[in-house]
């Protein structure tokens, strides 16, 4: 259920419907919007029968939520949820609402040298946000795991060596959130962890951005449920991220489901970023992909970058050069002319 109030209606007529939900025993949700507050009902076994709001003062309407993800869906909040950080040299990153933004970096964080090198390269070519893995969820356990600790105080120092730019890393573990949380700008949950629930509650329960990767075998619903987990914990800066589904096909490391892209726009208010590089799992195939990503309505990409791919402790085969980053850059920007977005 979803409880439209007035746009008059006041501070004091919000908290009585609160309090309202709260005796019920159910749990009120604030929904930020442009001209008016709704209340998102959750924790409801079944329907609520919307009599019971209609006496209350301020509301204009109580509606019911058809889908099984509320709080996530565009029924419930029209607006574009829209994510502000501050960025290098002062200038804001905003991801969602017409802009597009570029998030670029290695897939792991493996010496000061190498992750420094890449930070100055894409930053210089245009990029927004600095990935890094820190804490790699690999496939073997006798590969690289990542540099852990020492990974995120790499990170934070090339934050401050590019002058700010906000970096983006992995937690993979509920005992992590609270660290990560406090150095990284974007906290991400990878495919694997897609339906890790207690760390979706985990990270839902930081006031940190989160980027929610589609799971290798997630439904678009499964993706937007895993997404109602954080929201749902009072965290409404979430972001979601096509990074390709495994299909029968051997060519490509996944098949980037492109086409899921405008079905996610239609349902839901939160951005929504591409991964070519993990979407094709190819260096060759990611600009095309990536172009691709800002015609179909995207609101951003993550491309994993090292300046020595063959050299790469993971992902080098689907890694850019700096330099055919920036070639990509320049392509994408292109694009985002034809389509009438702002990078
Ligand atoms: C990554 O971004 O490096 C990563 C591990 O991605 P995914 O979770 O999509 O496999
Ligand atoms: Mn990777």
């Amino acid at each position: 259920m979803l409880i439209l109030m007035k746009a008059d209606a006041t501070d004091a007529d919000v908290e009585t419907v609160c309090a309202r939900i709260r005796e019920l025993g159910f749990a009120p949700n604030r929904i930020p919007g442009k001209t008016r507050v709704a209340i998102g009902i959750t924790g409801n076994p079944g329907a609520i029968d919307p009599a019971i709001f209609a006496r209350l003062p301020g509301i204009a309407e109580a509606v019911a939520v058809s889908r099984p993800w509320k709080l996530v869906s565009r029924e419930v909040k029209p607006d574009d949820t829209v994510i502000t950080l501050p960025g290098a040299g002062g200038t804001d990153v905003v991801i969602g609402g017409g802009r597009f933004v570029v998030m670029a970096g290695p897939c792991a964080v493996e010496s000061r040298e190498q992750l420094l090198t890449t930070a100055t390269a894409v930053l210089e070519a245009g990029a927004h946000i600095l990935r890094g893995g820190a804490y790699k969820p690999r496939t073997s356990p006798y590969a690289f795991q990542g540099l852990k600790e020492d990974g995120i105080a790499l990170l934070a120092e090339a934050r401050a060596a590019t002058g700010g730019m906000p970096i983006i890393t992995e937690v993979v573990d509920t005992r992590d959130v609270e660290f990560v949380a406090s150095h990284a700008d974007i906290l991400q949950v990878g495919a694997r962890n897609m339906q890790n629930f207690a760390l979706l509650e985990a990270v839902g329960s930081t006031r940190r951005p989160v980027m929610l990767k589609r799971g290798m075998s997630a439904t678009i619903q499964e993706l937007l449920m895993a997404a109602e987990y954080i929201v749902s914990k009072g965290n409404y800066q979430v972001m979601l991220c096509e990074r390709g589904i495994r299909t029968f096909e051997p060519m490509t490391r996944n098949t980037l489901d492109l086409g899921a892209i405008p079905v996610i726009k239609r349902l839901t208010h939160l951005p929504v970023i591409v991964d070519p590089s993990h979407g094709t799992g190819d260096y060759r195939s990611v600009p095309a992909l990536a172009r691709a990503a800002v015609a179909v309505g995207a609101d951003g990409l993550m491309v994993e970058v090292h300046p020595d791919p063959a050299r790469a402790l993971s992902d080098g085969p689907q890694s850019l050069t700096p330099a055919n980053f920036a070639r990509l850059m320049t392509s994408v920007r292109a694009i985002a002319d034809v389509v009438g977005l702002r990078l």
